[in-house]
């Protein structure tokens, strides 16, 4: 028996060399997990959970989607274009003011017809209270809401990206590779658990990491664990007893910067980096940030002992556009 699922992505992603960017290192050669073409508009990291949620959804014969995240949530403009595609309602709840122009994501969000409540940060503080408000308005009109939480990371997500392990494991195969490290952004916890999972239940045999792009190390322990718990609990009828306490949670803290989707100028500098050898784009909020974090750790040795590392590209493109002035001033300094 398998979990509810409805197929949203586009996979397998490629899983690709960067072949220049590695050869300027010198040291073990970089993969990346190309997660950012999971979809067009929709694509990213939470397309892989969504599956699972949106599934779960389904089978509750939803009529709204309820979801919340920053206002420039890549997990909720997936949610919104997913329920229009679906025919369903979105209703995403954004932490902060409503910005002075409508970019990036949130401009996605709002072509796809998401209903928007943004809230401030007390507000968001209870965001429970947030989501139940919300789906008791939704019911006393007729409609059927769905509460997807923060990132899609809970017991339901965290399939994606332990079926993403499975995949992982034939691209392994395919390429003859047997890299001693997965590395990703983590944000809401949901990509690094599940991928921890999946290492175990598929025998990856390699190491998973993760950069924490907010919050730190300790926060990031507890909320997996207690996913993985939850996992557990909720599918003991068809998934085997899991050691939960052996499973390692390897995050490596230290380089959130000035904040959640606030960088330095050495991030911006990476990501310009990364579009000129390579032609790929990470994002401030996440990619760019982990990356950034990940080659200081690579310039230190940390994965000197392996041949390859393999970086899952986790999407937010989007997320480039309202931070266009840190490249455009550096633009106009440099000419
Ligand atoms: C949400 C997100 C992440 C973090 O994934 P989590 O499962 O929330 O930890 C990484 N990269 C991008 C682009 C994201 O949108």
């Amino acid at each position: 028996m398998n979990p509810p699922r409805i197929h949203l992505a586009q996979l397998p992603t490629p899983l690709v060399c960067m072949e220049r960017l590695s050869r300027e290192l010198g040291g073990p050669r970089i993969w990346l997990k190309r997660d950012d073409l999971t979809e067009s508009a929709a694509s990213g990291n939470k397309l892989r959970k969504l599956e699972y949620s949106i599934g779960e959804a389904l089978t509750q014969e939803a009529s709204v989607l309820i979801t919340a995240g920053g206002v420039q949530s890549n997990h909720c403009r997936a949610t919104a274009i997913m329920a229009a595609r679906l025919g369903l309602k979105s209703h995403l709840v954004l932490r902060g003011k409503p910005p002075s122009s409508t970019d990036g994501n949130l401009l996605l969000d709002t072509l796809a017809g998401a209903e928007i409540t943004f809230a401030t940060r007390d507000e968001f503080q209870n965001l429970e209270d947030q989501f139940l408000r919300i789906a008791d308005e939704y019911r006393s009109r007729g409609d059927m809401p769905f509460i997807i939480p923060i990132g899609a990371s809970d017991e339901i997500g965290l399939w994606g990206y332990i079926e993403c392990a499975r995949e992982l494991k034939k691209d392994f195969d395919y390429q003859t590779i047997n890299p001693g490290y997965v590395i990703s952004a983590a944000g809401s916890g949901g990509t690094l658990g599940g991928l921890i999972l999946g290492n175990y239940l598929h025998a990856l045999d390699t190491n998973i990491v993760a950069f924490n792009v907010c919050d730190d190390e300790a926060w990031f322990k507890q909320k997996i664990s207690t996913d993985i718990e939850h996992w557990q609990q909720r599918y003991k009828s068809i998934v085997p007893k899991i050691p939960v306490n052996e499973l390692a949670i390897n995050i490596i803290d230290g380089y959130v910067g000035p904040g959640y989707a606030r960088a330095d100028q050495h991030v911006y500098d990476t990501i310009k980096r990364i579009a000129r050898t390579e032609g790929i784009f990470f994002d401030p909020v996440y990619t760019g940030k982990a990356f950034d974090a990940m080659l200081q750790e690579y310039s230190n040795g940390r994965f000197d002992d392996t041949r390859d590392i393999v970086f899952i590209h986790t999407g937010g493109i989007y997320g480039l556009f309202p931070e266009r002035e840190q490249f455009i001033n550096e633009t106009i300094a440099e000419s």
